[in-house]
């Protein structure tokens, strides 16, 4: 076991312990955001025929006179003109043969003859062009692409199945009632929102009190590719979730040198990877972004990297990356960033009135005007 990694050596060590990596044919109206698990080729010529780019004449540029002979609609069959001739054609209709150019409808029937305005075949891709690699995200452009090449099913990856508990005897699920001392459940949902949104399925089991027995035998219960849980793992008394794995499980890091975020641990309980993630809201959210996504989905990131102008002084952390919240936006061409509320782990206001955080390297504080690293949720 390692302990107080770096953000990038715990991804590392996460990924020495592999993922269901198995593949499931879906049409393309399931496929949005979905993986692709194999190269997809094209059917098709794209275009598939010479075509018009606009509405307007076929003609032959070398004829100075012209009469219109017809007209051609996208659909249309093949057609011929000969010299002298013209046909209406209209946007996406195949070139009649004969015709080398297109004269706008704007222009008149003997306007000025166009070559540029023919889409001409395989311009764009040709029959076994692979256009869609492996590991691919089914973005709403890709799927047409699929489409476009005439793929009705496409293979992907299968969702890995997550399941998400929260450990915690203070914890009530919102619409029960509260107890002294308890408060509502938050992270589990979050984090199926998370899970969801980078291409898993969430398992939402009910909450775990703080007890050796009840989290042991919740985890034996479960059917599932990983495991995902929501506090217990700092060094607390109660925190079973960390000693249960330290006992009974298998803990390949504990502690990850960020903050919010120091104590989460990533091992396997039974062969099923588990990320225990700490239970503070903030710090859940932040270390699911900054290694379980990256893990579990290395190809939906959940921010872009940016640099950004500070317009207010932030505090860094003594030998940890701190993450702390700004809010990013455009000014003069230039990414400025401010923040807007308190900053504890515990308050997830700041994750909506904020849209990043610094990534201020360990022992380093900024000035308000100094361009820092910082991460711009997406
Ligand atoms: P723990 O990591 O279990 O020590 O919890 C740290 C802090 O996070 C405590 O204030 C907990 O009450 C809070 N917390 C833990 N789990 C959750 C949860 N699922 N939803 C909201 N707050 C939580
Ligand atoms: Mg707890």
């Amino acid at each position: 076991m390692e302990t107080l990694v770096t953000i990038e050596r715990a991804i590392e060590i996460a990924r020495q312990t592999a993922i269901i990596n198995a593949s499931e044919s879906i049409t393309l109206s399931q496929a949005h955001n979905r993986i692709l698990h194999q190269d997809l080729a094209s059917k098709v010529d794209d275009p598939r025929f010479d075509n018009s780019a606009m509405d307007g004449w076929a003609v032959r540029s070398s004829d100075q006179e012209r009469v219109e002979i017809g007209t051609i609609a996208a659909g249309s069959p093949p057609s011929k003109i000969g010299v002298g001739e013209a046909t209406r054609i209209m946007t996406g209709a195949p070139m009649p043969e004969g015709a080398d150019a297109i004269v706008l409808i704007e222009d008149g029937l003997q306007g000025k003859a166009n070559t540029n305005f023919i889409r001409r075949r395989g311009e764009n891709l040709n029959k076994g062009t692979v256009a869609l690699r492996a590991g691919q995200v089914m973005t709403p452009a890709a799927i047409s692409l699929a489409a476009t090449m005439g793929h009705a099913t496409i293979p992907v990856r299968a969702k890995p199945r997550v399941a998400v508990i929260s450990t915690g005897d203070e914890l009530v699920t919102p619409g029960e009632k509260l107890g002294p001392g308890s408060i509502y459940e938050s992270n589990s949902y979050g984090l199926c929102a998370l899970l969801e949104k980078i291409g898993c399925t969430p398992l939402l089991q009910e909450v775990v009190a703080d007890s050796l027995e009840t989290l042991r035998s919740t985890l034996n219960s479960l059917d599932c590719d990983v495991i995902l849980t929501s506090g217990g793992v700092s060094m607390g008394e109660f925190d079973y979730v960390r000693k249960l794995m330290e006992k009974e499980g298998d803990i390949h890091f504990w502690k990850v040198a960020m903050r919010p975020g120091g104590p989460p641990l990533f091992g396997t309980w039974n062969g099923t990877p588990l990320f225990g993630l700490p239970g503070n809201p903030v710090s859940s959210h932040l270390v699911f972004t900054m290694i379980v996504a990256p893990w579990l989905s290395p190809e939906i990131p959940l921010a872009n990297n940016v640099r950004v102008l500070l317009k207010d002084s932030v505090k860094g952390a003594p030998n940890k990356v701190c993450l702390r919240r700004i809010q990013i936006s455009s000014e003069d061409g230039q990414l400025v960033a401010i923040t807007q509320t308190h900053q504890g782990s515990g308050n997830i206001h700041s994750m909506v009135a904020h849209n990043g955080v610094t990534f201020l390297p360990p022992n380093t504080s900024a000035n308000s005007g100094d361009i820092i690293d910082a991460l711009w949720f997406l």
